[in-house]
């Protein structure tokens, strides 16, 4: 490691990023410096490259604690296909790997290891751990979902709470905690559980500014709404319901609508399980039909959306369901559907634990859901506000900030609802009020005679869906009551008297229709559109072939920037963003060629031959072609049954003759430069004077390559 190590470079060479995110840098000067460190981030946050960055730069092996396998295996993919040594051991491997990767630690030449807390302190792993510290040294352990040392998080572990050995057995190595947790308590307890040593605490804002929060009301049209959004989104997503029973409905429902779709719940075997996690990380299928049992450790970056169809119990598990959407940064949505139903159906679950306090603090944090869910302030102060954290005002990526609800005067509406419950005695429930307002023809008003009420038929003017928001904000600002029998049967308190009595007004936040466009169309975009679908088709070719996930390939944002730039040469495809120097050289081609015969098919190519730079040959254009298709000049030769020399001279002709050869990939750039200068200096010779000009490291071909660049040029 040399003393002023250039971060970002480092970051592109790697990780192919340009910038450090929030926080990330200081972090990583903090670790190369050995300080103990507290990382909270939210999901997504990029909290892996604050000890795997680190673990590159320093001397030795970054041992890295984490709870679940299938976490382990995606991040040590992922690292791999980056060319970063890196590995792990679990139980899933037989003795006979776990003993070969023993001894490939041992060579010093991984960087990072990744184990699961159980087999860290075992009796038989410590002593190889001793080994490995001597041998080849120990830079930090990395201990990631730090939470699950605490008895007061949401997923305690046992074994977690052994760890604080490491920091007796090997008092000198820094330890990283790692988490995503929202808690103080939490947060305390890591520190004090796992001995750290004056750490440096980074506590980054919770804020996910790149998800767009929605509620929207259930209604019978609900199904229908999910299915549009469905079609008009594009990526994958999880659909999230209360119950067994209600994931395998809506799968069954969605896979007769042709969607792609699995289902995910604790009813199901392991094997069911598993297959249906891995098709969706692997983009076999689009959306996870699931119960809250799915999403703990799925590492999906480019899950687009979340919809709740159902509502969670309290807030923090909303938003760390949610959150499992866009977490590689880019713009998801998360929508839930609300009803008033589902918070019966909630309440009446706490109502069947059997310690009070219990249902105390379930039922208060029912009440706070609620209030997300009913709120007409910006979604997001909401949210944050429940964590401690301050957030002001608009953040223009909600629903209510995009499309403020107007508050709207409906008092007449409410006397006239509450006088039909009074007209019917306080003796029935929401559904038949309405139908009385609006003068329905059922068997249950013909019993009752409700026909002749002076109520019967009022409210014709509004429609069901209209009365049931008036009557839910009636229930919430207190001004009706219902019974908590089961039957919600409506009863009319002394505000409502007041309300009949016209001595109040009542005021209610209505949703206007709302018609999200997602994204305009203009026609650059759909342009961009269709040449990203042929990249996400390659990428899934290249994964599958590959057995890993397609992120592990390229990012969506990358492969976006790829539609968008579009770019021409190997060097320009290094410049994009998530594109590292182990990228570059393993898929560069084949995603260049997808990108030329994508313009070539849209005649984007202004490289069209005109009779002035002369036309190719038959022969040339063949070289053309499998030059294209990203085949080096030996490749060409060999298919062709030609002499290498022989198709530099085609490609060089091409060249002249303005075709479209991706030059970079020929001659480096500096050497073309170089070639170029002695070109304008000695003019269009032949080839050995040039040659002897430039010495043994440049060769006939390039000279020729750059020659016929130069020629093409001077055409012009
Ligand atoms: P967390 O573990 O905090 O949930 P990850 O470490 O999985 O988050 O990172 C989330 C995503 O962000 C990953 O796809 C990662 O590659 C990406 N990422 C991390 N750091 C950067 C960065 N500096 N620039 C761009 N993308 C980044
Ligand atoms: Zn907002």
């Amino acid at each position: 490691m040399s003393h002023n190590p250039n971060l970002e470079q480092a970051l592109k060479y790697y990780f192919g990023y340009d910038n450090f995110r929030l926080g990330q840098r200081q972090i990583i000067e903090q670790a190369l410096q050995n300080r103990d460190l507290m990382i909270v981030m939210p999901t997504g946050g990029g909290k892996s490259l604050c000890f795997q960055l680190p673990a590159l730069l320093k001397k030795g092996l970054t041992v890295v604690v984490s709870p679940l396998i299938a976490l382990m295996q995606d991040q040590v993919e992922a690292l791999q296909d980056n060319g970063i040594a890196a590995t792990f051991l679990n139980s899933s491997l037989n003795a006979y790997k776990v003993r070969s990767r023993e001894e490939y630690i041992l060579s010093g030449k991984v960087k990072l290891l990744y184990v699961a807390p159980e087999r860290l302190l075992s009796e038989r792993f410590l002593p190889f751990l001793d080994l490995v510290h001597h041998q080849v040294g120990i830079s930090a352990f990395a201990i990631d979902e730090a939470h699950c040392v605490s008895e007061w998080g949401h997923d305690f572990r046992p074994e977690y709470r052994q760890l604080k050995s490491l920091r007796k057995r090997y008092p000198d190595i820094p330890v990283l905690a790692l988490t995503a947790t929202a808690t103080e308590r939490v947060r305390a307890d890591i520190i004090k559980q796992l001995g750290l040593n004056q750490p440096s605490i980074h506590l980054a804002s919770f804020n996910r500014t790149n998800l767009y929060y929605e509620v929207r009301s259930k209604t019978k049209y609900a199904y229908a709404e999910v299915l549009e959004l469905l079609r008009e989104t594009e990526g994958s997503g999880i659909i999230y319901c209360l119950t067994r029973k209600k994931v395998d409905e809506l799968t069954i429902k969605l896979q007769h609508d042709k969607i792609s779709v699995l289902p995910y719940h604790a009813g199901l075997t392991d094997e069911e399980r598993t297959t249906n996690q891995t098709r969706f990380i692997r983009d076999d299928v689009r959306v996870m039909v699931a119960t809250i049992a799915f999403g703990m450790g799925i590492n999906k970056p480019d899950v687009r959306f979340v919809i709740h169809f159902d509502i969670s119990r309290n807030l923090e598990s909303y938003y760390q369901e949610s959150g499992r959407a866009g977490r590689d940064g880019e713009a998801s949505r998360c929508i839930l559907f609300y009803s008033y139903g589902d918070v019966k159906t909630i309440e009446f679950l706490i109502n069947q634990k059997p310690d009070p306090q219990e249902q105390l603090i379930s039922k208060h944090q029912l009440r706070q859901i609620i209030d997300y869910a009913e709120g007409t302030d910006c979604r997001r102060t909401i949210q944050l506000g429940y964590f401690g954290e301050r957030f002001s005002g608009n953040c223009g990526n909600c629903d209510n900030c995009r499309y403020p609800k107007p508050v709207e005067d409906w008092t007449i509406e409410a006397m006239k609802f509450l006088s039909c419950v009074a007209r019917c005695k306080e003796r029935f429930g929401m559904g038949h009020i309405i139908d009385v307002l609006r003068g329905a023809k059922t068997q249950k008003i013909a019993q009752y005679e409700h026909d002749k009420l002076s109520t019967y038929s009022i409210g014709k003017d509004k429609t069901v869906d209209e009365w049931r928001m008036l009557g839910r904000s009636l229930l919430h600002q207190g001004l009706l009551e219902q019974s908590a029998d089961g039957y919600a049967v409506l009863k009319l308190n002394a505000l409502s008297w007041e309300v009949m009595r016209r001595q109040r007004t009542v005021s209610i936040a209505v949703p206007v229709v709302q018609k999200i466009t997602w994204e305009d169309g203009d026609e650059k975009a759909t342009e961009v559109e269709l040449l990203l679908q042929r990249l996400r088709a390659l990428r899934k070719q290249i994964a599958d072939a590959q057995s890993v996930p397609p992120y592990v390939i390229f990012a969506d944002s990358t492969l976006k920037l790829m539609a968008q730039v579009q770019p021409q040469t190997l060097n320009e495809f290094s410049k994009l963003s998530g594109v590292g120097s182990h990228k570059v050289s393993n898929y560069g081609e084949k995603f260049l060629a997808e990108i030329r015969a994508y313009r070539q098919e849209q005649g984007l190519l202004e490289e069209n031959s005109t009779p002035f730079f002369g036309l190719p040959s038959d022969t040339e254009l063949l070289t053309l072609q499998l030059h294209q298709q990203g085949l080096s000049v030996t490749e060409i030769a060999a298919k062709r049954n030609l002499r290498p020399t022989t198709i530099v001279r085609h490609l060089s002709d091409l060249i002249e003759k303005n075709q479209s050869v991706d030059f970079n990939l020929l001659v480096p750039v500096e050497k073309q430069q170089k070639i170029l200068q002695v070109l304008e200096i000695l003019g269009d010779i032949s080839l050995t004077p040039i040659k002897e000009y430039l010495g043994d490291n440049y060769s006939f071909d390039e000279i020729r390559l750059v020659r016929g660049k130069w020629r093409r040029e001077s055409k012009k």
